[in-house]
């Protein structure tokens, strides 16, 4: 599904991956559950493409809704996978990246049992990337430190479209954004800041890991930031 020229969301996978088109080739950020590797691909072929044109995975971390598909889609397609330091172990070790947080005694056996079955098959990121990089992507695709959500969790920034892929950092739910919160969130105050340094970006579009595709995004984070309290910070910018 077109979000704008030369950008696609890939329907009908969670977490959403997403599909970028430059004149040498594709570029995907995140790959899905385990089991999505077809779709993404089908979606591919439906577009014109071979397997062979995905250049590049982009990740954004290694939660198993969005590096599930990746060792299969490398497979495929040959694609050279880019990702944060931190999440490129977790993904080598196919665990999760942080360990799911909660004080209720009747909770932890089910984390501890969801973070066993939540694993993935392990995969080599190719390519360590970090805040400040500038990928040759949609005429040239910010990398933004957005740790919180896990710790090394990355969000991609294209100025030329004013587009944010956000992964889990910033969640669009219903008709609202939200920022990483509760038991699946690292560090919550780092969870905090990342909100505050991707409303300094000022992006228009924002695509998340999950929910709608904003395309008022500069107004529904100003939102998200005053709930947050991070308004007067953000003034001593
Ligand atoms: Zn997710």
């Amino acid at each position: 599904m077109k979000i704008a020229t030369n950008i696609h969301v890939i329907p009908g996978v969670a977490a959403h991956p997403y599909l970028l088109v430059d004149p040498d080739g594709l570029t995907l950020i995140d790959t899905g559950i385990p089991g999505s590797a077809n779709k993404i691909l089908r979606y591919i072929k439906r577009m014109g493409y071979s397997h062979k044109d995905l250049n590049r995975i982009l990740l954004t971390h290694a939660d198993y809704d969005h590096a599930g598909s990746l060792a299969a889609l490398k497979k495929a397609t040959g694609a050279r996978v880019h990702a944060s330091v931190y999440e490129a172990r977790a993904v080598a070790n196919g665990q999760f990246p942080r360990s799911l947080k909660t004080e209720n005694i009747f909770l932890k056996p089910i984390f501890a049992l969801a973070e066993r079955l939540g694993r993935i098959s392990p995969a080599h990121v190719d390519e360590h990337i970090c805040d400040g990089q500038v990928l040759p992507v949609l005429n040239g695709l910010h990398v933004v430190d957005t740790k919180g959500h896990t710790p090394g969790h990355l969000s991609f920034f294209a100025p030329s479209v004013g587009i944010l892929f956000s992964g889990d950092s910033i969640l669009s739910m219903k008709d609202r954004l939200v920022g990483s919160h509760g038991s699946v969130t690292w560090d919550q105050d780092q969870a905090d800041a990342s909100v505050l340094r991707q409303w300094a970006l000022k992006a228009r579009i924002i695509c998340s890991g999950h929910g709608a595709v904003v395309m008022d995004g500069l107004a529904r984070l100003m939102n998200l930031a005053e709930v947050l309290r991070l308004a007067p910070a953000y003034q001593r910018l």
